[in-house]
């Protein structure tokens, strides 16, 4: 299915005043129709407030041009509050926006010099200027001298300079003719040559409206419009996106015929003050009319996801975070619905264990992984493929091996295709485990959160050598960790899973102990513990070989390796979160070792703040090619990103975890990526909530994991969800799908068969 985007917006007409008089143009009015010649910023943020409450993700302000050379009104107004000009007022609405609410500003503030260009960057995430035409002679301009051809071009080559994701575009039906189309698009491609920074143009139809100059004039016709269309997708290059204004066409399927992938900014709750007598289409509307064309609509934010992954070139630096925050993997705009506004949070004054920042202030709406707010539902849908995602969903099918680009491609399903790839995953979950859900009795002991490494992401590690030093560091003596496993048996726990920071103090011979003494308190328990990160450090610490080390902890007591440190197996994005940690290879050749002296492990991935989905296929990947060597993996489990307390969000760097869709397609495509190798996929609770967990199960999961008694580390990274979980209610859920739950074992046994 091809991908038709839209920017969900708010319209803020700043000023309706301009010193342009075009021969089309209602939006523009002069100070005696106006009740003040600029909106105030009280109304501003009032309107941005209504726009980010319904969802959006764009603060599109659209002004008239250089008001305050005509109007007196206009230049007493500036003077009085305080501003230089309108560009300088409108510098200042934008980052009045961005701190209220966080929508991302998108300033259509016409012909502007450099300066004026360069100030509004820092403060909007794209700009734009419509070119129109580069005819210099038609009478609609004679009263507008803004829209010379050269003060566009100059406009849009600045642009260009300043590396602006920008927006332009030409109207059609003015006077010009199709030559004068071709050499404005013409003009507009070698811009994009120069600079790359044309994200999209769009194709705008003249509509005549009354009371202007041109009223009587024909509206452009249909076959102008379209011929237009395809025009612009013929001569500028396939990475500049081609619009079309969904208000201004009764039929939009011939829109998509003639190549348009954009229906620009679509408002909920503001009407088009441009063209104010054309209705926004609803939403349902235009993604219904994409689903009959077999296309699927997909928010983006104003600017293109080309540009907000290419962030350090695109942007400036102080819209990375902004745009990050309202992002998915992809770069386009999270698509979970609700309310998303910028996280406040504050100290929490006497920290227990778990989260040590508290959000406050308004709170989003929109659902995040270790919150309280359930997610949208999206399985059951009703799947539909083709394209890409289809082909490979047919390939799997006749028992072809997804490689990375394909399981990449299945990450970018929207839309019905989520359907489509979960209930292919949970056709083959059926097909290995049957209809059993199963869970295993545990608790996690997490015997230190002191730590000498700087995981990025960490909330849970704390200590002079911690990138995170507030808290109270804590190091469980042993006998306490002896007596938390011993009354965890008794309570009826088959499993403790032992992980924890890397103590400067710890040698090897600490996880000896650690196994020692848990097998003394509870000697039938599984004892599932330590990172690949921890028996490594443990083995250097020593001077041991790492294999003979695991060999030894397997001996005092070990049989199994959570595959946490994983983290995302691909080490530009290690690089970035864990620096110091392991690398790929290393966990990899950790988890190989482990496997070679009779322990079992499980693959881990936490997912959804800074990677995109190639790292995640590539994730896959390279422990799929461990199992065929090993078969040592009994179990994937996906570790949706935690981001509220986390030190890489707090410091502005991450995204806010996955969108549900994200979780979705990850337990789902993991599921297909392992087929006959990895037959257990786990739904994480802690972090997705049980109906997030519902859905997952009916979308390739098998597994609901632990019942947790103490879970510190999503906590500390501030997930909402309890610390521990009885088996009724992972029965109630079972039963609700029509499943059997099943107690396993830490290695996928059953009850009588513990250990
Ligand atoms: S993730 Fe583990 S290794 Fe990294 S800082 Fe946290 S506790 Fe330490």
């Amino acid at each position: 299915m091809t991908r038709i985007t839209y920017s969900p917006k708010v319209f803020i007409p700043l000023t309706q005043l301009c010193r342009d008089a075009c021969g089309y143009c209602t939006f523009a009015r002069p100070p005696a129709r106006l009740a003040s010649p600029y909106l105030a910023p009280d109304e501003v943020v009032r309107i941005a407030r209504r726009g980010a409450e319904s969802g959006c993700h764009e603060a599109l302000f659209t002004l008239g041009e250089r008001p305050e050379e005509r109007y007196a009104d206009a230049r007493a107004w500036l003077a009085l509050h305080g501003y230089a000009s309108t560009v300088d007022y409108l510098v200042a609405m934008c980052r009045l926006v961005i701190a209220e609410t966080g929508l991302l500003p998108h300033a259509n503030a016409g012909a502007l010099h450099h300066d004026e260009l360069a100030a509004l960057r820092p403060v909007t995430a794209s700009q734009g200027m419509m070119i129109e035409t580069l005819r210099a002679d038609l009478r609609c301009h004679h009263g507008a001298p803004d829209k010379t051809p050269a003060r566009r071009l100059a406009t849009l080559e600045a642009a260009g300079r300043l590396a602006i994701p920008f927006t332009t575009g030409i109207l059609v039906g003015i006077g010009e003719d199709r030559s004068d189309r071709i050499v404005a698009l013409e003009a507009i491609a070698g811009a994009h040559e120069r600079h790359g920074h044309v994200q999209e143009v769009i194709v705008q139809n003249f509509l005549p409206k009354p009371g202007t100059a041109m009223q009587a004039w024909p509206p452009c016709p249909p076959d102008a419009l379209l011929d237009a269309i395809a025009l612009a997708r013929d001569i500028l290059p396939a990475t500049v996106h081609v619009q079309a204004p969904p208000n201004l066409s009764d039929d939009l399927v011939p829109l998509l015929d003639a190549g348009i992938d954009d229906f620009g900014g679509i408002s909920p709750v503001t009407i088009d003050h441009v063209n104010p007598e054309r209705a926004w289409p609803e939403v349902e509307r235009l993604r219904a009319v994409c689903h009959g064309h077999g296309d699927t609509l997909v928010p983006r934010l104003t600017v293109y996801p080309e540009f907000a992954l290419d962030a350090p070139r695109w942007l400036d630096e102080a819209l990375r975070f902004p745009v990050l925050d309202r992002s998915d993997a992809e770069g386009l705009a999270r698509d979970d619905p609700g309310t998303l506004l910028p996280q406040r949070t504050a100290e929490i004054a006497q920290p227990r264990d778990g989260a040590e920042v508290a959000v406050v202030g308004r709170r989003s709406t929109i659902w995040c992984s270790g919150g309280s707010i359930d997610p949208p539902r999206l399985l059951p849908g009703t799947p539909r493929t083709g394209g890409p995602v289809g082909e490979i969903l047919q390939g799997v099918d006749a028992g072809q091996e997804p490689g990375i680009e394909e399981l990449t491609t299945l990450f970018s399903a929207r839309g019905p295709e989520v359907a489509a790839v979960a209930e292919f995953a949970d056709a083959l979950r059926a097909e290995a485990v049957g209809d059993v859900v199963t869970f295993v009795k545990n608790r996690n002991i997490n015997y230190t959160n002191i730590c000498t490494f700087k995981c990025r992401f960490c909330g849970f590690a704390k200590g002079p050598l911690g990138l995170n030093l507030r808290g109270k560091p804590y190091l469980l003596d042993m006998d306490v960790i002896a007596e938390r496993a011993r009354a965890a048996w008794e309570a009826g726990a088959t499993e403790v899973c032992l992980q924890g920071g890397i103590h400067p103090q710890f040698d090897g011979e600490y996880y000896l102990a650690v196994c020692r003494a848990v097998k003394a308190a509870a000697p039938d328990i599984h004892v599932h513990a330590f990172t690949a990160l921890e028996v490594t450090e443990g083995a250097r610490r020593l001077g041991e070989p790492l294999e003979k080390y695991l060999g030894r902890l397997k001996d005092a007591g070990l049989r199994s390796l959570p595959g946490t440190a994983a983290e995302i197996l691909d080490d530009p994005v290690r690089r970035i979160l864990c620096p110091d940690k392991v690398t790929t290879e290393q966990w990899l050749e950790c988890h190989r070792a482990a496997h070679r002296v009779g322990l079992a492990s499980n693959v881990t991935m936490m997912f959804g703040s800074v990677e995109q989905p190639v790292s995640w296929a590539r994730h896959l990947v390279c422990t799929r090619d461990l199992q065929k060597e090993t078969g040592g993996f009994t179990e994937f489990v996906g570790l949706p990103f935690v981001h509220m307390a986390s030190p890489i969000y707090l410091t502005r760097q991450a995204r806010r975890g996955p969108t549900f869709r994200e979780v979705v397609l990850v337990h789902a495509v993991a599921r297909i990526a392992y087929r006959g190798l990895i037959d257990n996929v786990q739904a994480s609770w802690v972090k997705i909530g049980l109906r997030g967990a519902e859905q997952l199960l009916i979308g390739g999961a098998n597994d609901l994991g632990g019942t947790l008694m103490d879970e510190n580390i999503s906590r500390a990274a501030g997930a909402e969800h309890g610390q521990c979980l009885d088996e009724q209610g992972l029965e109630a859920l079972a039963t609700r799908l029509g499943r059997r739950l099943e107690q396993r074992t830490t290695l996928y046994g059953r009850r009588a068969a513990l250990v």
